[in-house]
């Protein structure tokens, strides 16, 4: 039900590589700049405040409130069949913020600005490629590892 989410929105982690490991063993991270302290999410190899390369990962616990959203009516080429969807913007409880897709736990109808949801991130890898795309579910929604992977 997911594969066509990994073609449009999708973060690559080329220097970051071990986000995806860690999400296999079921841990969600950011990463935190060990030169200022600046976290951030997704995280990043090189601190956007300092420049700093010098990072260490911190497991973030995924809840996160809606900051906007909207619903794509008119969808890309290819992906007709899909629309309407909803994407929505959330900040993360513990600083960050992404851009993730609303899942099927969250009926269109509920979805509202200042929102509590909880991500649930989804990784593919292709060959060297990995990308990691997140889905956002109700609060309290569990997982343990991305599906499709044992
Ligand atoms: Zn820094």
């Amino acid at each position: 039900m997911f594969k066509w989410f990994g073609k449009v929105n999708y973060t690559p982690y080329t220097k970051v590589t071990d986000f995806a490991r860690y999400l296999k063993n079921g841990h969600f991270m950011g990463s935190r700049c060990k030169h200022c302290g600046a976290r951030s999410f997704p995280p990043r190899a090189d601190c956007e405040v300092c420049m700093s390369g010098d990072f260490e990962y911190v497991e973030v616990s995924g809840r996160a409130t809606v900051n906007t959203f909207t619903k794509i009516v008119a969808a890309p080429t290819g992906f007709e069949d899909v629309a309407p969807y909803s994407v929505g913007v959330v900040d993360l409880e513990e600083g960050g913020r992404a851009l993730a897709w609303f899942g099927e736990s969250i009926p269109e109808q509920d979805i509202a600005i200042g929102m509590k949801v909880q991500i649930v991130p989804q990784i593919f890898e292709e060959l060297e490629d990995i990308k990691v795309y997140y889905s956002l579910e109700q609060p309290g929604t569990t997982w343990s590892r991305a599906p499709g992977h044992s």
